[in-house]
């Protein structure tokens, strides 16, 4: 396969070629397809598998091809740590830098006057760890009610963290009518189901 199959917008084949990526990885070759197809999907894959590009392509491109009409969040990636909030954002400038696209980041352990100036600027994906996004939701000042796209990353270890309840109360936050992905390295973690039945609607699973 070849990245000019899956039919990207120019401006990601131009992001994919400036980033030197010719070859989808399996996980890519897998992902993108099913979730262009508008599908829920269940993804074992580990780090370095290539599994970003995978959720950030289709996102990507539906937005593209289908601009928004309001403010508000469209894509939320959660994710257990801010190093992998902050690398999903390099990725993101990366492949997204020639389109109009924007991106942010809320995080634990930075500043929230900084954040809360981010969230103002309405980006149309938010990269974040569930403790922080939490509080900004309970306070109004983040909104997923009209989300699109919800990824959960490294989902287990979100778990390992305690974070499930927190990841749980996201999810209720969020249109109810949005497509998830959930990306984790193994599907055996404890108390993976419980999320999985209230995030996932008759998912796809895919093993790497
Ligand atoms: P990830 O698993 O998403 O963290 O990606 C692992 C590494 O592989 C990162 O350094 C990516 O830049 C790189 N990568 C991802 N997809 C491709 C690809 N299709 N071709 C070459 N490198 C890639």
């Amino acid at each position: 396969t070849h990245f000019s199959e899956f039919l990207l917008p120019d401006a990601l084949m131009r992001g994919l070629a400036d980033a030197g990526y010719t070859t989808p990885t399996p996980v890519q070759a897998q992902v993108i397809p099913l979730a262009m197809e508008g599908l829920d999907l269940l993804v074992s894959a580990a780090t370095g598998s290539g599994k970003t590009a995978a959720f950030l392509l289709p996102i990507m491109q539906r937005f593209i091809e289908g601009p928004r009409h309001d403010g508000g969040t469209r894509a939320l990636i959660l994710v257990p740590t801010r190093e992998l909030a902050r690398q999903i954002h390099d990725h993101f400038m990366r492949l997204g830098r020639y389109t109009r696209l924007t991106c942010g980041v809320i995080t634990g352990g930075a500043s929230k006057a900084h954040q809360i100036a981010t969230l103002r600027k309405d980006p149309e994906i938010l990269v974040a760890t569930p403790g922080r996004l939490l509080e900004f939701l309970e306070t109004g000042q983040a909104d997923l009610s009209d989300l699109e796209f919800l990824v959960l990353d490294e989902a287990d270890r979100m778990l390992d963290m305690g974070l499930a309840g927190d990841v749980l109360a996201i999810i209720r936050y969020s249109r109810p009518e949005r497509q998830s992905l959930l990306f984790s390295a193994t599907l055996k973690q404890r108390g993976l189901n419980r999320i999985i039945a209230h995030l996932l609607r008759d998912p796809r699973r895919v093993d790497i």
